[in-house]
Parts: structure tokens; sequence; C-alpha cells
């Protein structure tokens, strides 16, 4: 049995719901599930090197018979063995083959060569991407209220702001409609300038500025159009979210998927709680469907 040789196609980052691909390889796994891997797939997986929007639900049809799809991963191969969702490599590497391995239970009748229709659940996916959406604006929103305390010259965002999110980063989750960010303000931030010892006292006005912002650009509402930019189709290909925000557009590198504009959400707002002894800041976002 011979492992794929390239990438697959993937459909998601333009928003595609279902998807019609061959199966190219079919792995039994040790827990009994299997592996099912297709030449192109709508399926978003998630990816275990940096598991920030899990994977979608859905299911696979092979010859009128519907499977619900119990996990997504990204898998990776070198042509001699397949990791599914354990890959010692990063997305991306050169002489690797990265696969969407939709996980099932029972893959009995889902064969090599066989045509599948994939279906994806709209409902999941339209919050995770409304939560993953609003993770980048708040990232950013972030990144502009928290510039005041910044004391040196550090690497700045997509927005010319200093790039706090980017430099203390520890954990960033996509939940339906919202997301919830952990930053470290350890020794190494205040090194690079942060002053740590003023956040407490200008957490509220750090918070209600990112917040003003925030509500500016979804104000702006279908004039802030979203989209993807890559290089390819195939899943090891470098992304980029690319927002038109009003005052100029903004890139932020990014594997997952988004709403297409701002006029999808009523409102987002973040919530910032800084916990001094954890030398941990968490930011919780939240996006209002409209
Ligand atoms: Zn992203």
């Amino acid at each position: 049995m011979t492992l794929p040789a390239g990438d697959t196609l993937v459909t998601y980052p333009d928003g595609d719901l279902a998807s019609t691909g061959t199966v190219l390889h079919v792995e039994p796994l040790a827990d009994g599930r299997s592996a099912v891997i297709l030449d192109r797939t709508a399926f978003h997986p998630v990816d275990p090197v940096w598991p920030d929007q899990p994977a979608d639900t859905g299911t696979l049809t092979a010859d009128g018979r519907s499977v619900p799809v119990v996990g997504a991963v990204v898998g990776a191969t070198d042509g001699a063995a397949l990791h599914v969702g354990d890959a010692p490599v990063r997305t991306g590497t050169d002489g690797w083959s990265f696969l969407v391995c939709h996980l099932v239970d029972d893959a009995t009748g889902i064969d090599t060569g066989a045509t599948v229709e994939v279906t994806v659940d709209g409902e999941t996916r339209r919050a995770l991407s409304a939560g993953h959406t609003a993770c980048h604006l708040a990232s950013l929103a972030l990144d502009e209220a928290l510039a005041g305390l910044w004391t040196k010259d550090v690497p700045l965002d997509g927005r010319g702001q200093p790039a706090f999110d980017q430099l203390a980063i520890a954990s960033s989750r996509i939940l339906p409609d919202g997301s919830v960010d952990e930053y470290r303000i350890g020794k190494s931030l205040r090194k690079k300038g942060f002053a740590a010892a003023e956040l407490p006292e200008a957490l509220a006005a750090v918070t209600a500025a990112a917040n003003a912002l925030l509500a500016g650009w979804v104000a702006a509402g279908a004039d802030v159009a979203i989209s993807i930019e890559r290089d390819g189709d195939g899943l090891g290909e470098r992304r980029r979210w690319r927002a038109g925000l009003p005052d100029g557009v903004v890139e932020i590198p990014c594997g997952g998927t988004h709403l297409h504009s701002l006029a999808e959400v009523a409102a987002i707002r973040v919530e910032l709680d800084y916990d001094q002894e954890a030398a941990a800041l968490t930011m919780r976002t939240t996006a209002v469907p409209v």
C-alpha cells in the first residue's frame, strides 16, 4: 500500500462545506478507528502542532452509506510511514506530504479508489470561523491597546503596533463564536521592554481601548472584507488571513477558516484577566452573531 506523495488539496479556506474526493489511503489505527485520506477535501483538520481551531464535524458518504467523522487531524508522511496527528515535523516542512486524516469508527465500503462525498456541519463551521476571525481582530486590538506599555523598540504587527500578541502568546484556542488566548508575561517579555508592573493599573483602560477598536471595525461591517491568500491549495502550503480594516490591509499567517466580512457579526468584545503570580494574561473574546 503506497502512501500519498503530495498534500491533500483543501477547499475549506474559501469556506467550502462540501466536496467530492477519491480515497487515496485508509490507515487502520491502534484504537480501532481508521484514518481516511482523500485527494481533496472541504474538511478542516486540527493541527496538533498549533491546535488553535478544532476540527470540523460532518460525514463521509461512499456508495450511499454515510459515516460520521469522529475526528480530523493533520497527518504527515515522508513516504515511509504515516504519522496521524503526531507528525515529527511542522506542517509545511519540505520533503513531507501533509494529509487531512478523516477519522471514522467504521470504514466499511471506504476503499482506495472509491469516490467519497464530504459534508461539513455548517453551523459548527460558521461558529468556529466567527471565533477565529474575532481572535485575530482581538489580537490586533490588544497590540494597539498595549502599545503605551512598551519602553523599547520591538517587532511590529501588521498594523505597525508593537507585536505583543506574537511576542507573548502561549496558547490560542478557537471556540464557537469566541476564543481564549493565554499570554505569558515573564522575565523575557519584561527584558524586551514590556512594563508589566504597570499592567494591573492599566488593565481596565487597555480593555476599553481594545473594545473601542473592535467596535469601530465591526461598525465598518461589509467594508471589512476577509480572504485567505495562499501559495497553493495543498494542506502544507502557507496561507495568510487578510482583512481590509478601515486603516489598511492587514495579514496574519493562518491555517484556519474565517468569516468573509464583518457584516456577519453584531459585535466582538474582549475581557482581560491578569494573574500576576502566574505571570499570565488571559484574553477571552466573544463574537456575537447577527
Ligand atoms: Zn489564525
